[in-house]
């Protein structure tokens, strides 16, 4: 999708730490992180958010969360880590391409959503 900026990271056409990729996704480091192993993985295919999803998007989703654990222990967060996929306003979604961040390190990250 044009002007999409993860689309863009997707084709090369804007430089990223890619951690993976294959036919159907890719996975590179946020470039704001938040804890010591913070990356998104993220479908090739373009799709809004998870609140624009259809059944057709179900195997490409369970791929990602099929991966995560692999490439969370590869990146030095073999001990578990979080997955949040922030969707729309409510959710505070700033890149309109669906992705899944996987946060993590080798301490324990803080609790939840802080209350505001
Ligand atoms: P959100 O849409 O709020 O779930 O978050 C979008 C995330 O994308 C933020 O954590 C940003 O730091 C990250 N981000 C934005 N632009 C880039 C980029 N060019 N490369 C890597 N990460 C990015
Ligand atoms: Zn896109």
């Amino acid at each position: 999708m044009e002007d999409c900026i993860f689309c863009k990271i997707v084709a090369g056409k804007i430089p990223s730490k890619k951690i993976y990729e294959d036919e159907h996704v890719f996975a590179f480091h946020d470039i704001n992180p938040v804890a010591p192993v913070h990356f998104m993985i993220i479908p090739k295919k373009h799709v809004d958010s998870l609140a624009h999803v259809t059944d057709k998007d179900a195997p490409v989703l369970g791929h990602i969360l099929a991966i995560a654990g692999r490439l969370a222990s590869d990146q030095g967060s073999p001990e578990g880590f979080r997955t949040i996929v922030n969707t729309g306003r409510i959710g505070r979604q700033d890149v309109y391409h669906l992705h899944v961040h996987v946060i993590g390190g080798p301490n324990p990250l803080p609790r939840m959503i802080a209350k505001e």
